[in-house]
């Protein structure tokens, strides 16, 4: 599939404005649907992807056990089989996770269309041509000679993001499906009837795509500093971004142009420790490395030497997401994580890249002199009450929420607090990665765009991140591409039977 390179694409039955992997999964859906189906891609081809690209392929779906398992990932080894607890990862269990990270604000509809529609969905994914296998030492660690799953997200993609959408374009171009790059929306076409199509500049010109429906797949507005300040607050337009530098808000803007719904959480976003070297947007020869997630064995400090957050409070995969923006609230906009030689074997390969922002010490008095920008007193007196306070009687295991938790500290550490005793220690500098934004737009049950009325507007449909109401306060890994998935076959149908 390519660009067409020509000006003569000026109709089609479905226009998608985006191709990260909500959009792919509209266009596949679309087609197999019987439409005609072309994308509108903001970035050159070489940067297409979106976020997706991006992504390390968490994909969080509800199963009962091995058998659901095994439908997905059937090559499973006699190895695997025996070494390998999936344990199960239930449809209740799925949405206890989104009502309780989320407050219980999740929208209602949405959220029974995700967890319910999750497990078909990775069925669907994998008959796209989309491999998943065990994300052994992401989400499960070997204890007593087993992998244990906790909390779901049995199943990864392998490849991460690239691999995802290698299949995904693969299957779209088998569908004939065209792809615009360097052609971003800028406006929807639209009268009293509805949605005729998108304004778009293509090749240097303006030009006008009809379309029997739109389906705007085209991310939140991560990645315009303006928009971060206004709705995410002060300081956020100084986090850096994670992912592509095209999702600026665009699809909102324009949906919100013709009047539809501001929906959502739009002073919540999804971000994370960053390298606080990285560069200002996602780099695609990194990836998702500069993040760092493991926290939970270890401890987090603010420049006045200070913990700030129960690192402990739950698995990372349901704090992360939310402790990226507490770093924005500590002065200088930075944290270090400090480890010991207790732990740093569970630490993720993100630990070990070359472009990493590190200090060393076999001292802690060492080490707090190489901690740029931290006071050494208020360290050295952290980690003497941390030391203290922690537990001896507790086991530690990090499969499970060990309860070995430290007493009579201001911020108390729930889980994991084992003594930072044994050096060399190590600690990584971080600061606010902004992933993705939570507010957005409306849809309804067909994934059809809502206008301020709660009517659906003719033509226009929705997926993936630019849609609100899924996501407040906190998010659960693996959901993202998830929701983008279900949300984005659902818009693809939905929208082909509007334009029958
Ligand atoms: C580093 C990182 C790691 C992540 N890891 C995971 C993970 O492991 N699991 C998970 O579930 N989620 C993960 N996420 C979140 C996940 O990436 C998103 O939830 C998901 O990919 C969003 O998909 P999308 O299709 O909605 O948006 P995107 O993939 O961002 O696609 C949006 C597309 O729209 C294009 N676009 C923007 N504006 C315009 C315009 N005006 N005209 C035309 N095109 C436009 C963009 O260029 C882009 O290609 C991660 C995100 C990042 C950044």
């Amino acid at each position: 599939m390519q660009d067409s390179g020509n000006d003569s694409v000026t109709e089609a039955d479905i226009l998608v404005v985006g191709a990260g992997n909500a959009a792919l999964c509209a266009a596949i859906s679309a087609s197999e649907n019987g439409a005609r189906v072309i994308m509108i891609e903001a970035a050159p081809e070489d940067s297409r992807g979106g976020n997706s690209f991006f992504t390390g392929g968490a994909f969080r779906f509800a199963f009962n056990g091995i058998e659901d398992i095994l439908s997905i990932y059937p090559d499973i080894s006699e190895e695997e089989r025996k070494n390998i607890d999936f344990g199960s990862y239930t449809e209740d269990q799925y949405f206890d996770d989104m009502f309780d990270l989320t407050e219980f604000r999740t929208d209602a509809d949405l959220v029974e269309i995700l967890v319910r529609g999750s497990f078909e969905t990775a069925k669907w994914i994998r008959e796209q041509g989309v491999r998943l296998v065990p994300g052994l030492g992401r989400q499960a660690y070997k204890v007593d000679g087993k992998f244990k799953f906790w909390g779901g997200l049995a199943l990864h993609i392998w490849g991460g993001g690239p691999e995802l959408l290698k299949a995904l374009f693969a299957k779209a171009e088998s569908y004939g499906v065209k792809v615009l790059y360097e052609t971003p929306a800028l406006k929807l076409l639209h009268d009293d009837g509805g949605v005729r199509g998108v304004r778009v500049r293509h090749q240097g010109k303006t030009q006008d795509i009809t379309a029997k429906a739109v389906i705007l797949a085209c991310g939140g507005f991560e990645s315009n500093a303006e928009m971060r300040a206004r709705y995410l607050g002060p300081n956020w337009d100084l986090a850096k971004v994670r992912g592509t530098r095209f999702n600026t808000g665009k699809g909102i803007e324009m949906a919100l142009d013709i009047g539809a719904l501001p929906y959502g959480h739009y002073s919540g976003c999804h971000s994370v420790a960053w390298d606080v070297s990285a560069p200002p947007f996602g780099d695609l020869t990194i990836g998702d490395h500069f993040q760092k997630h493991n926290y939970p064995y270890g401890i987090i400090v603010n420049a006045n030497g200070d913990r700030y957050v129960d690192e402990g409070a739950d698995f990372h995969s349901h704090t992360y997401a939310k402790y990226g923006g507490e770093i924005l609230k500590q002065p200088g906009l930075f944290a270090w994580q400090i480890f010991d030689q207790r732990t740093i074997h569970l630490l993720r390969d993100e630990y070990r890249i070359r472009r990493i922002t590190k200090a060393t010490a076999n001292t802690h008095e060492e080490l707090s002199e190489k901690l740029e920008g931290v006071d050494p007193r208020g360290y050295l007196k952290t980690i003497r009450e941390f030391n203290a306070a922690c537990p001896t009687d507790v086991p530690f295991d990090p499969n499970i929420k060990d309860g070995r938790r430290t007493d009579g500290l201001a911020i108390n550490k729930s889980n994991w607090a084992n003594p930072l005793d044994t050096p060399p220690y190590e600690a990584f500098r971080v600061t606010t990665g902004v992933t993705f934004t939570f507010g957005g737009l409306k849809i309804d049950i067909r994934a059809q765009v809502e206008d301020t009325t709660g009517a659906p507007i003719p033509g226009l449909f929705a997926c993936g991140e630019l849609v609100g109401g899924l996501f407040y306060h906190n998010y659960a890994s693996g959901t993202g591409l998830m929701s983008g998935a279900v949300f984005g076959r659902l818009a693809g149908e939905s929208a082909s039977k509007h334009g029958k």
